[in-house]
């Protein structure tokens, strides 16, 4: 307990949190005068619960993880943001990442003033431990690493992520925003009392549900406690709250479509692998690959004329040339890979 209250930004301790009118009563009154609330047009007419206390049962449910240990975001960005407001202090401490790795944790550093350092991946995208020790020092409050990784799309693995927990005594923030299409189990099951692990999921991937915004954070019950006191009262909304629970009581049919996209992505692998202006295809735990050609800023502008958007990542670390393609419908990846073979004529 002592050691993550020791981590907390100092004003967040001693913050006492908004108390709303749906947390001081919380029992099934007729009749709710309290929160001015207008009476007509129910039921959007009346607040969300605070708590989201029927979505995280839920979940709950399908993660094996208790609620107390779950925290609910509007997207996994508003659970990047709490935990960067939450732990470190603008203008001392800092956060050390990965690079290449999802732009947004550098955003929100920025955003809140607080140094953000960047270890570079090996050539072939694995974790260099060496590279992240060398960046930590005492004012390291936060560790943020993405498995599988955005863009790369390679998981790191459980010898990776021991060796850092073994010497590193800050928050430890794995985003698994991708683990629905990965072969390992993640790190769910690393979170215990007491530790300062932080696992972050999401619906906008595999459950397919982007629109709604809902990213989950699973920690220690100090740690989403604290996250809890910051974060907005009702930043779950109830359209949000209903959607969530109708995808996750199809988690099975959710399930059959995540195996089928694997599926499309590692046949789009094999194809994109005859088309001659394709150098190289990373490995990928993820719903995208990272596919490297002869000239990416090139091949960008083509399938752009042909009406295909894909991410030109040829700016990131390591990924000159480097075009992120998401998996998309059969029909999706036809069109792209017929657009492809046809590039070699134009070039
Ligand atoms: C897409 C993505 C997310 C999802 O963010 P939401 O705010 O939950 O939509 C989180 N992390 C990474 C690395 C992503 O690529």
């Amino acid at each position: 307990m002592g050691s993550i209250d020791s981590l907390i930004r100092k004003n967040i301790r001693s913050l006492k949190p908004y108390s709303s009118a749906r947390d001081e009563y919380e029992g099934e009154a007729a009749v709710f005068l309290d929160a001015n609330e207008n009476p007509w047009f129910a039921p959007l007419n009346r607040y969300p619960d605070p708590r989201q206390r029927n979505l995280k049962r839920i979940i709950s449910e399908l993660k094996s993880v208790p609620a107390e240990n779950i925290f609910l975001g509007n997207g996994s960005d508003e659970a990047i943001d709490i935990l960067v407001r939450a732990f470190c202090e603008p203008g001392t401490d800092n956060i050390v990442s990965i690079d290449p790795s999802y732009g947004m944790y550098e955003v929100t550093a920025a955003i809140n003033g607080v140094e953000f350092r960047k270890a570079p991946l090996a050539e072939d995208f694995s974790l260099d431990a060496v590279a992240i020790r060398e960046l930590v020092d005492g004012n390291t409050k936060m560790i943020i690493l993405c498995s599988p990784n955005n863009p790369t799309g390679n998981s790191f693995s459980q010898g990776d992520i021991n060796e850092l927990t073994g010497w590193f005594a800050g928050i430890l923030v794995i985003d698994e925003a991708y683990i629905d299409f990965s072969p390992h189990s993640g790190f769910l099951p690393w979170i215990t009392e007491g530790s300062t692990l932080v696992v972050l999921q999401t619906m906008s991937k595999g459950w397919g549900r982007a629109g709604i915004r809902l990213g989950m954070a699973f920690g220690s019950t100090e740690v989403v406690g604290v996250m809890n006191k910051i974060k907005p009262p009702y930043n779950i909304n109830m359209m949000t709250t209903r959607e969530a629970i109708k995808t996750l009581g199809r988690a099975g049919e959710v399930r059959l479509r995540v195996k089928e996209l694997v599926a499309s992505r590692d046949w789009l692998r094999e194809q994109l692998g005859l088309i001659p202006s394709v150098q190289k295809i990373y490995p990928s735990d993820a719903n995208f690959l990272l596919v490297r050609v002869d000239d990416a800023d090139s091949m960008y502008e083509f399938l752009k004329e042909q009406n295909i958007i894909v991410r030109n990542r040829s700016t990131a670390r390591g990924c000159a040339n480097c075009l992120r393609i998401t998996v998309g419908t059969p029909a999706e990846n036809e069109s792209l890979l017929k657009v492809m073979r046809n590039y070699k004529i134009k070039g």
